[in-house]
C-alpha cells in the first residue's frame, strides 16, 4: 500500500517535473477546394477520385472531425484523449456550392464529420459559391464552419503599413461574428487565404485565442505550431491516391525550436536562414532528408540542429521546404515537417 501511494506520488512529480504532456499521438489534415471537374485543374479533384479518396479512408483510417483532433492536441489534453493511430481530418476551403452537389453525398454515405472554411461575405454572393441556405442545411447534417477571412484577400497585403494587424485582426474577427450570427458556431479557427500568413498575426491570433491553419505540409501533434498548423491539399497534382498514402500516414515531425519565425520576406532580402532543432529519440540524424523543389537538399548537422536554409535566392510567391524522416518505433511511417516562404513582387503584391 505505502508502496503504491509512493509510485503514485512519484509519477506525479516526475511528469510535472518533465513537464510532460500525455503522448495523444498524431493527426492528419486533408484540404480540398472544389470536387468537380468543370473548375481550375490545379484545385480540384473529380468526384470520381474523390470518391475513391473517401473509400480508401473508410477502410484504412479514422476520419475524426478537426474539433476533436484540436481537443486532443491541446495543451490542456488529457491522456483520455488520445487519437486513433490513423486519424485523419477532412477539410474545404471557400465554400464552392460544388462541395455541396459532388463532395457531400459522397462523404454522407460514410458519416464523416468535415470541416469547411468560407469567407462569409461572399456566401451567397458570388457565383459558384453556397448560399447561407446550403451553409446551415450541411450544418444540420453535421458539417462544421470556419474562418476563411471575410473576403479572401492576400492578408499579407500592406503589411508594412501601421494599421495592418489592427485591420486584419479586424477582417478575421468581422468574418468570425458574421459565421456566429449565421450558423451559431464560433470555433475560432482560421485558415489564412493562400495560406499565407506571417510571425506578427499568427501570434496575434492566438492572443486571441484562435487556432491558425496554413496551407504548407505535414502532420499535427501537441509539439505543432498552432499559429499555422499544416494541411496536405488532396487535390489537383495531390489528388493521386498512392502519394497520399505516405501522408495519411505521416507524423509530426517533433521540433523542440525554430530559429526563424518569420515566414514573410521582402523582395530585397529572400534567402532566409533556418535551423530546426530536433527532437532525435525516434529518428536517426542520416535519415532526415530535406527536399526544395524536388531535389534532395545537403544538410549541415549541429548535435540535434539542422540547418535547412535554401542555397539560392528564393523566387516571388509561395515557397516551401519539406523535410522527411522514417520513424524507428512506427515502421513504414515518416516524420513530416513543412517550412513555407513568402515573397511578394517587387511592388509590393501577393501574388495568387
Ligand atoms: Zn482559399
Amino acid at each position: 500500500m505505502h508502496y503504491f501511494i509512493f509510485s503514485v506520488v512519484f509519477l506525479a512529480l516526475f511528469s510535472t517535473l518533465a513537464g510532460a504532456k500525455p503522448n495523444v499521438g498524431h493527426g492528419v489534415i486533408l484540404m480540398y477546394h472544389h470536387v468537380s471537374t468543370d473548375t481550375p485543374p490545379s484545385t480540384s479533384i473529380s468526384p470520381e477520385n474523390f470518391a475513391e479518396h473517401m473509400a480508401y479512408l473508410a477502410k484504412n483510417h479514422t476520419v475524426i472531425s478537426l474539433q476533436r483532433l484540436m481537443q486532443s492536441v491541446s495543451a490542456e489534453a488529457t491522456a483520455k484523449q488520445k487519437l486513433p493511430d490513423n486519424a485523419v481530418v477532412i477539410t474545404f476551403d471557400d465554400g464552392y456550392d460544388n462541395i455541396a452537389l459532388n463532395a457531400h453525398p459522397i462523404i454522407k454515405q460514410y458519416g464523416f464529420p468535415y470541416t469547411i472554411f468560407i469567407n462569409p461575405d461572399l456566401i451567397g454572393v458570388q457565383p459558384r459559391q453556397l448560399s447561407w441556405q446550403q451553409v446551415r442545411q450541411l450544418q444540420s447534417e453535421g458539417v462544421s464552419f470556419a474562418n476563411h477571412s471575410s473576403v479572401h484577400n492576400h492578408l499579407l497585403t500592406g503589411s508594412d503599413q501601421p494599421k495592418w494587424l489592427e485591420n486584419t485582426l479586424a477582417d478575421i474577427s468581422k468574418a468570425e461574428k458574421r459565421l456566429k450570427k449565421e450558423t451559431g458556431q464560433s470555433l475560432k479557427y482560421v485558415a489564412y487565404p493562400y495560406g499565407e500568413f506571417n510571425y506578427q498575426l499568427k501570434t496575434a491570433l492566438r492572443e486571441k485565442g484562435y487556432i491558425g491553419f496554413g496551407q504548407h505540409s505535414g502532420a499535427v501533434s501537441t509539439t505543432s505550431d498552432f499559429g499555422a498548423l499544416p494541411r496536405f491539399p488532396a487535390a489537383g497534382i495531390y489528388a493521386n491516391l498512392n502519394t497520399l498514402k505516405v501522408k495519411l500516414n505521416s507524423l509530426a515531425m517533433p521540433v523542440i525550436e525554430i530559429s526563424n519565425e518569420q515566414p514573410q520576406l521582402s523582395f530585397e532580402d529572400r534567402q532566409p536562414e533556418q535551423i530546426l532543432t530536433l527532437d532525435l529519440s525516434d529518428m536517426l540524424k542520416q535519415q532526415v532528408s530535406c527536399f526544395y523543389k524536388g531535389d534532395s537538399m545537403i544538410l549541415a548537422w549541429q548535435e540535434n540542429r539542422v540547418d535547412i536554409t535554401v542555397p539560392e535566392v528564393l523566387p516571388v510567391g509561395r515557397s516551401r521546404v519539406n523535410c522527411t524522416a522514417p520513424s524507428i518505433s512506427k515502421k513504414g511511417r515518416f516524420y513530416w515537417f513543412s517550412q513555407p516562404w513568402f515573397v511578394p513582387t517587387e511592388s509590393g503584391n501577393w501574388p495568387d
